[in-house]
Formats: structure tokens, C-alpha cells, sequence
């Protein structure tokens, strides 16, 4: 017999139980009838979880022991003489795997084993959160099944062995185009078929709810550590602008967190957009905006001609999704973030210039972050803190294969 629950929901987010964003226009769980109970038996535990401080405990303690956290939060001083103003990057690339996915990762591998669950499933597109997983797996002893597209099994060679010699099942998804949403939809039939023993572990802040607030709450590290952070190293007490990339938006939703109600404080989330907004050929959803149910809640979406879900397009393989989670959907359309969108080629100029100034090859994601730089103004006395949501050691070839225009 189902009870209710009498698990008590603690929102930090502005999130009903339903997984509703704001107003109440985007999110939700839209998921077949058959994945209901596991849905409500992770939200349950979940639940639980973030409210046990044992569990959270031990999930502070791998942040800070094996990820290497807190991350530093540098001022980078060439950086900044460029632009006339104080710009401070969050050092997510320094963790541990060489992004922020970690984080969220290492939280949801504890929750699968205090679940009871002896295998965990993942998708990856870039093979980035597949990889994370598959960390996670080892260092938790779980078994870790990776779904991937086969055109990006082809384009991302080197995190497929990583994974591999990590110990993880790398399955090839043939369907669509062989790519991230394939795997997604591949990943969510493997769950449907076999829900009682499996951990489906998703890496940026989409899929029904409460997977967009789980993933949020499990990179607000992110932000916390910035507002700890900002008054030493600069002596006001909050920064004026915090600027992220977007994909599905867990580092900027991680980076923008404990920010959301402080007003005074300009949150910038920038997506990818490609060759052009003005082309079909990009992932900028919140930019252009179409209202759609995708993997298992209400969101924006880029649509095609047809008015269909677009094929995406970025030269960043994790920003190359065609939605974004439910949070940044309304934290866009409520003008709480101001949206930005950032070609390739002006993500691989900020790239060179970083680099160049500063001594950090950036991943081509955060890269995106970087080239907003160029598209705002600043005053001298400014605090700009961008995140750095990972490192750039995968993006070389292309890096190296474009001309460095800035
Ligand atoms: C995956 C990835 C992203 C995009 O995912 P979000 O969920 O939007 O953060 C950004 N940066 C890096 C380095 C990534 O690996």
C-alpha cells in the first residue's frame, strides 16, 4: 500500500513540492506512469538526506579531501587592467576531474548507496558528467552503466577510455543523431526498465523534478564559497556580477544560489549561441525562447522550423543541449538573470585572451562565460566574479585548429 509521505519538503529554492519554479510556468515531473514511484522514492530519500547532517557530513567531507575544496577564488590581474575593472574567477577547474560536476556527482553517489542501490546510471554527451560518474562509481564501489551516442563516442575518444578504465559500461546509443538527447531518452528507458535496482544519476540541473533542485542544491557549494570569499579578498560584502555559462545550468545555477535573493547583485548566465541566434544552428534557449516539455519538465527549448525540439549546435559539447533546466527558465523569463549568448568564434577568442593574460586555458564552456566580458561595461571599483566551471585540457585541438582572432 503507497502512503502519503511524511517526509517534510525544505525548498531553499523558489520551487513548489510539485517542482514549480516561481510563477509556476516551468518545471514539474512529467514522466511516463511508470517511473512515478521511483521518482517519489528518490525525492523521498532525498529529502531525508540533505537533512541528515551525518549524510551531509560525509558529502563536506569528500568536497573538501578528495575534490579539493574550497576552490580559490583569484583575482586575475591581467584580467582585469584589460577590462578597467575587478575580476575574480571561481576556480572549478581545479577540482578534481577538472570541472564542477564533481560535486553534484559525489552527492548523488551517496544518495544512490544510502538508497540501496548497487548500480547507477548516467548519459554524458561531451563525456564529461560520464566520466564523473564513473569516478564516483570507483570510489564508492558501485556499479556504473555510462550511455553515450555513438557520434560522440567517436568525437570524445579520450573521456570514453577514461571511463573505461575507471570501470564503467560505456553503451553506445545508435538512435536520432547519436547524440546527448538520444542518451538521455536511452538512459530514461534504462531506468523505466529496471527502476528497483537503479540509480539513474543526471549531471546538469534539468530532468523532472526534484532532479533540477537536487543538482542545484548539490552545487551551491559554489556559490557559498563566493560569498565567503568576496569580503576578504576584496573587502565589500557582495560582488556586483556573478556571470556563468549554461547547458542544462548546474554551474551556473551552483554559482548563482545563494545570490538569488540578494537584489543588488547582477546574476549573468550566458548559452551558447553557435554560429548565430539569427541561425538555426546554436543552443541558445532562453534567448530564443519556445515553451516545451523536455526530458521531464516544462522549460525553454530551441524549435526548428517545424516548431519541433531542434538538433542544437555549439562548438562546446557540454553546452550543446536544446534546453536548459526549469530554474534558469524562470530565474530568465522573471529578468532576475540577464541572458547573454556567446558565438563560437567569440567563446575561442576569449579562450586565446584568457590564456594569454593569465595563464588558464579554459574549457570551451566556460569559455562562454569569459567572451561576456566583452559584450558588458563595468565600472573601475566593480566586483565581477565569473565561474570557471572547468579546464580546457579536452578543448586543445580545437582551441589549436582556430585562429586565434581577439
Ligand atoms: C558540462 C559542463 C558545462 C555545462 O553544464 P551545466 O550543467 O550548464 O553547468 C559547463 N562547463 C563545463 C566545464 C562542463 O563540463
Amino acid at each position: 500500500m503507497k502512503t502519503e509521505s511524511t517526509i517534510t519538503h525544505k525548498h531553499r529554492l523558489p520551487v513548489n513540492d510539485e517542482g514549480f519554479y516561481g510563477d509556476g510556468r516551468f518545471g514539474g515531473s512529467f514522466v511516463p506512469s511508470g517511473l512515478r514511484g521511483n521518482i517519489d522514492e528518490l525525492a523521498d530519500a532525498y529529502y531525508e538526506a540533505v537533512a541528515d547532517d551525518d549524510f551531509m557530513e560525509e558529502y563536506r567531507r569528500l568536497l573538501r579531501d578528495y575534490v579539493g575544496r574550497p576552490t580559490p577564488l583569484y583575482r586575475a590581474e591581467r584580467l582585469s587592467r584589460h577590462y578597467g575593472t575587478n575580476i575574480y574567477l571561481k576556480r572549478e577547474d581545479l577540482n578534481h576531474t577538472g570541472a564542477h560536476k564533481i560535486n553534484n556527482a559525489i552527492a548523488m553517489g551517496l544518495l544512490a548507496r544510502r538508497m540501496g542501490k548497487r548500480r547507477v546510471i548516467a548519459e554524458t554527451g561531451a563525456g564529461q558528467h560520464g566520466v564523473a560518474t564513473a569516478t564516483v562509481c570507483a570510489l564508492l564501489g558501485l556499479e556504473c552503466t555510462v550511455f553515450m551516442g555513438e557520434t560522440d563516442i567517436e568525437r570524445q575518444r579520450p573521456n570514453v577510455e577514461r571511463m573505461r578504465m575507471l570501470g564503467a559500461e560505456v553503451v553506445g546509443v545508435k538512435s536520432g543523431t547519436g547524440t546527448l538527447t538520444d542518451a538521455v531518452n536511452e538512459a530514461l528507458a534504462e531506468w523505466c526498465r529496471n527502476p528497483s535496482e537503479t540509480f539513474y544519476l543526471i549531471g546538469s540541473a534539468v530532468g523532472p523534478h526534484p532532479y533540477p533542485e537536487m543538482v542545484a542544491e548539490f552545487q551551491s557549494v559554489i556559490s557559498e564559497e563566493i560569498k565567503a570569499q568576496v569580503p576578504v579578498l576584496t573587502g565589500k560584502a557582495f560582488p556586483d556580477y556573478v556571470i556563468a555559462c549554461v547547458g542544462g545550468g548546474s554551474n551556473a545555477a551552483g554559482a548563482f544560489f545563494n545570490f538569488i535573493d540578494e537584489g543588488a547583485v547582477r546574476l549573468v548566465a550566458v548559452e551558447a549561441a553557435g554560429h548565430g541566434v539569427d541561425t538555426y544552428e546554436n543552443a541558445a534557449t532562453m534567448t530564443l525562447g519556445s515553451e516545451a516539455v523536455l526530458h521531464g519538465s516544462r522549460t525553454l527549448v530551441i524549435k526548428d522550423g517545424e516548431g519541433e525540439i531542434a538538433e542544437p549546435y555549439s562548438i562546446s559539447a557540454g553546452l550543446d543541449y536544446p534546453g536548459v533546466g526549469p530554474l534558469h527558465a524562470w530565474l530568465a523569463a522573471s529578468g532576475r538573470v540577464t541572458v547573454l549568448a556567446a558565438t563560437d568564434d567569440e567563446a575561442v577568442a576569449a579562450a586565446h585572451r584568457l590564456t594569454r593574460l593569465e595563464g588558464i586555458i579554459p574549457a570551451l564552456e566556460s569559455s562562454h562565460a569569459i567572451a561576456a566580458l566583452e559584450k558588458m561595461h563595468f565600472y573601475p571599483d566593480d566586483v565581477v566574479v565569473v565561474n570557471l566551471s572547468g579546464r580546457g585540457d579536452k578543448d586543445l585541438e580545437t582551441y589549436l585548429s582556430c585562429p586565434d582572432i581577439s
